[in-house]
């Protein structure tokens, strides 16, 4: 059985005092949930936030990583920076990654490799634009992200991967794919995982839909077969948003 996991990306948001604020309000309304709930603050909140949720259900996950363990590279953080602050996730590929940062699929698949090397679990983003969905590619865009992504990485591995599938015309924008449509999406990326490697795999692999998900949305999105969680961008910034996001 696939438990479902709800992670909220707070992009570039939140100083030290906001996310010590929001974990203090979203402790206080959290009970027993039926998934894993994650949160990604900015790397200069990873400190604080994992002090506080050291006896917490909820887990920390970071926004990106480097694919190298240390050295030159101005800007950059490791992941076993990430794991001294107790990040168990980190996101790879996001859209504003991929389209404002330039990131490859050959650089993200270096993370995803790095990333799994150290035990964290990679929530790989993939997604079409407007215009590739549209031009009727977003089929292939998805699919050739994946292989890209994936590529080295063993059955095992990419069973602890997560993957988010976030059509980029949906990110903040308020405009959210059907629920079929979007399970229609992770219903195909489900059958590449089997193609690429096993149908066991495919079964065990969780697939989140992200893209404006919110209060009013979520449940009819993850209602559908084939999708196992939720990446969550602004509805994750207010406690009392993510909460009921969670409790869906
Ligand atoms: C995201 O940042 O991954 C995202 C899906 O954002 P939003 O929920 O705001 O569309």
């Amino acid at each position: 059985m696939r438990i479902p996991i709800i992670a909220g990306n707070w992009k570039m948001n939140k100083n030290k005092k906001d996310t010590k604020k929001f974990i203090e309000d979203f402790e206080a309304l959290i009970g027993d949930t039926e998934v894993e709930v994650v949160i990604c603050p900015p790397f200069t909140s990873l400190d604080s936030a994992s002090q506080m949720l050291k006896n917490s259900s909820v887990k920390l996950g970071a926004q990106n990583m480097s694919w190298e363990d240390h050295g030159a590279f101005t800007g950059e953080v490791s992941p076993e920076m990430l794991l001294e602050q107790q990040v168990e996730f980190v996101i790879i590929g996001h859209s504003e990654r991929r389209q404002i940062f330039s990131e490859t699929d050959d650089r993200i698949n270096k993370k995803v490799l790095k990333a799994l090397e150290k035990e964290l679990r990679p929530i790989l983003c993939v997604g079409e634009t407007l215009e590739e969905r549209e031009g009727e590619k977003a089929f292939e865009v998805v699919k050739n992200q994946l292989v890209q992504g994936l590529k080295n990485i063993s059955g095992e591995d990419a069973s602890k991967v997560v993957v988010a599938y976030e059509p980029v015309w949906a990110i903040g924008t308020g405009k959210t794919a059907t629920p079929e449509d979007a399970n229609e999406m992770a219903a195909f990326i489900r059958n590449t995982i089997k193609e690429l490697y096993t149908e066991e795999i495919s079964e065990e692999m969780i697939i989140q839909y992200g893209g404006s998900v919110k209060p009013g949305n979520v449940e009819e999105i993850m209602n559908q077969t084939d999708i196992d969680g939720a990446l969550v961008g602004g509805a994750s910034l207010e406690a009392k948003d993510f909460i009921e996001i969670v409790n869906f």
